[in-house]
């Protein structure tokens, strides 16, 4: 039986929006000069998370995902992709005005096999730092003029950001992350992704990026719906856990760890990144020393594990 922690070293993308935040927070050794994302939990092909530590290292998330079902307690479900991907975004720029699909659409249109829920952590963000979620338009055809006009500012509803705030974002939902802001996000394993505005930018070439304008309108909830959750918050021992959402997908917490506690696993698997401070994890007689940036999974095989430390984490796992 496997008894450890999986850590997991993150891959990284360059993005034109992106620049040097991952380093200076998270002292990740980031490749780029623009690095916009780093993938913590991935398991899509070519880009997959390798372990760090144990009998399992230098293995690809993918492989354990299809050669060792034990660690994610899969055997009687047929998820053939694993169904999550954890990032970490630097967005030193704004992002691109976006919309994604669901899995009906996106497995009928795109051939894929999930489309794109997500939810955002706000780790950092500066004082006048904004997102835009969601769009005022009431009808198909307001939506239709709007886009048609450039009216962007009457049409898209922006939202001023904290450190600490989490959003829901589901599929069908226009949403972008403004300059200055970095999130973790939690998402469905899927990258299709249909740009509605770009703010016109151009890149060295003087080319703008694609839209997909058509697409996007199919997709996008008319009109918009606001997702908002109450947090739910348990104290057990040192750890105070704030549930932040639970939905069809994923299940997402909030952990502030002060002290000690004994977590008992209560799902199939957990993902665990650690955003603030350090703290050592124990399992049976094995203790491991785990600090902000830290990304990893705690497999099936263990049940129950023990925090000590001063820490944040945020934690999710597959809704069962
Ligand atoms: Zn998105």
């Amino acid at each position: 039986m496997y008894k450890e922690p999986i850590f997991l070293s993150p891959v990284y993308q360059k993005r034109i929006w992106g620049g040097q935040n991952l380093k200076k927070e998270f002292g990740y050794d980031i490749p780029f000069e623009q690095t916009g994302e780093a993938w913590v939990m991935s398991a899509l092909e070519n880009e997959s998370n390798i372990v760090k530590n144990g009998p399992l290292a230098n293995k690809t998330l993918l492989d354990l995902w299809e050669n060792h079902s034990e660690l994610f307690n899969k055997n009687n479900k047929n998820d053939s992709v694993y169904p999550l991907l954890v990032k970490i975004l630097d967005a030193n720029a704004n992002l691109s005005v976006q919309v994604h699909p669901d899995d009906t659409y996106a497995r009928e249109i795109e051939k894929v096999p999930y489309g794109k829920t997500e939810c955002w952590y706000v780790l950092n963000a500066r004082e006048d730092a904004s997102i835009i979620l969601g769009h005022h338009a009431q009808n198909r055809e307001e939506l239709d003029r709007m886009t048609k006009d450039g009216e962007w500012d009457k049409l898209l509803q922006t939202k001023k950001v904290n450190p600490g705030d989490f959003f829901y974002v589901p599929s069908g939902t226009i949403h972008a992350i403004g300059e200055g802001i970095m999130i973790l996000e939690i998402q469905q394993s899927s990258d299709i992704t249909y740009r509605v505005y770009d703010y016109d930018r151009t890149d060295d070439n003087g080319a703008k990026r694609e839209l997909h304008l058509e697409k996007a309108k199919e997709v996008t909830t008319i009109p918009h719906k606001s997702s908002e959750f109450p947090r739910i918050r348990e104290c057990v021992e040192g750890l105070t856990s704030d549930t932040l959402i639970k939905e069809k997908y994923f299940t997402v917490y909030h952990w502030i760890l002060d002290g000690t506690v004994t977590h008992k696993l209560s799902a199939d698997f957990l993902q665990v990144n650690v955003i603030k401070g350090e703290a050592s994890i124990k399992v049976e007689d094995q203790s491991f020393a785990i600090q902000k940036g830290d990304n990893f999974i705690i497999p099936h095989s263990v049940q129950s594990f023990q925090l000590v430390g001063n820490a944040e984490f945020v934690v999710s796992h597959i809704t069962e």
